[in-house]
Order: structure tokens, then C-alpha cells, then sequence
């Protein structure tokens, strides 16, 4: 039988990738605070996880709209991105460099969930969801500017630190 599956499915399939993504991050981002040596960037985490319990809201909704069950599905990749971020936190624990690696770990979340927002919102755009076009524009735009957020830190603070 001919494999039938559309963007509909793919946008499913996807969606159930950054559902367990963002519960995997909403369990993490409080260790990362923890962790952190700047207050600057303690502050930072604990703000993007009050953020990401919105985000899992919004896709919450982008779940119910479609009819379906909000489940996740286990993404492998965020699974490794947190990993490389653990290693950072026993490895340069204590360390002048820790805040450095926790900034970088925190950005390879962010362009994980940068890229996959952004498909997101390119498939509900051609799929005419307009109003999960609009949700999944919110978090993007949260996602960035968390990114952005983090480059500043890097730049001001943590990487001179560090060296
Ligand atoms: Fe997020
Ligand atoms: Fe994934
Ligand atoms: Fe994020």
C-alpha cells in the first residue's frame, strides 16, 4: 500500500517532537539556574522557564485545535543537546568557564527549538491554521529573543570571566 502521509501528519509528528522537547527543557531550565554563577544569568533561566509553561500551553492549544490528544513523542535530539549541558555542569563545575559553557548549552536549545517553531509556522501557514500560526509566532519570537538574550550575557560578562 502507498505510504499516504501529508504535511498534516508531518505537522503532527513535529508537533509531538517540540511537545516533549519543552517538557524536557521545563524540568531542565531550573538546574541551569541553579548552576549558574552570574545572578544575570540565574535570573535568565528562571524567567525562560516561567515562559516555556506558557509555551507548552500555547502548543497545549495547537493540540486541541487539530482535534488530537496533546502527546508527546521522544525527541532524541534535545535529549543530547540537555546531556552535552549536564556534562558542562559536572565538568566545569566551580570553574571560571562554567557560565560560559551553561550560556552556550542554553543556546543549542534555543536554535533546536528556533528551527523546529519555525517550520512549524511555515506548515500552519500553508495548512491555513491561522490561528496556530499566531501562537507558534509568540513562542518563536520568545525563542529568540531568549537567544539574543543569552548572546548579550556571553559578550558582557560571562566569556571575559571565563578566559
Ligand atoms: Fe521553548
Ligand atoms: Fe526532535
Ligand atoms: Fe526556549
Amino acid at each position: 500500500m502507498a505510504n499516504e502521509k501529508t504535511l498534516d501528519d508531518l505537522f503532527l509528528e513535529t508537533l509531538k517532537d517540540i511537545y516533549y522537547a519543552e517538557k524536557q527543557i521545563l524540568k531542565n531550565l531550573p538546574k541551569m539556574a541553579k548552576a549558574a554563577q552570574s545572578d544575570k544569568l540565574k535570573a535568565g533561566f528562571e524567567q525562560h522557564a516561567e515562559e516555556t509553561e506558557g509555551q507548552i500551553e500555547r502548543l497545549e492549544q495547537i493540540f486541541e485545535m487539530i482535534g488530537k490528544a496533546p502527546r508527546g513523542k521522544t525527541c532524541d535530539a534535545i535529549l543530547g543537546i540537555l546531556e552535552e549541558g549536564k556534562e558542562i555542569m559536572s565538568d566545569f563545575k566551580g570553574a571560571p568557564a562554567l557560565d560560559a559553557g551553561l550560556t552556550a548549552a542554553a543556546q543549542a536549545v534555543e536554535h533546536y527549538e528556533i528551527a523546529r517553531y519555525g517550520t512549524l509556522k511555515t506548515w500552519a501557514q500553508q495548512l491555513g491554521m491561522n490561528d496556530a500560526v499566531k501562537l507558534l509566532d509568540q513562542t518563536l519570537s520568545e525563542e529568540i529573543a531568549t537567544d539574543k538574550k543569552l548572546t548579550q550575557v556571553a559578550e558582557a560578562s560571562v566569556n571575559q570571566k571565563a578566559a
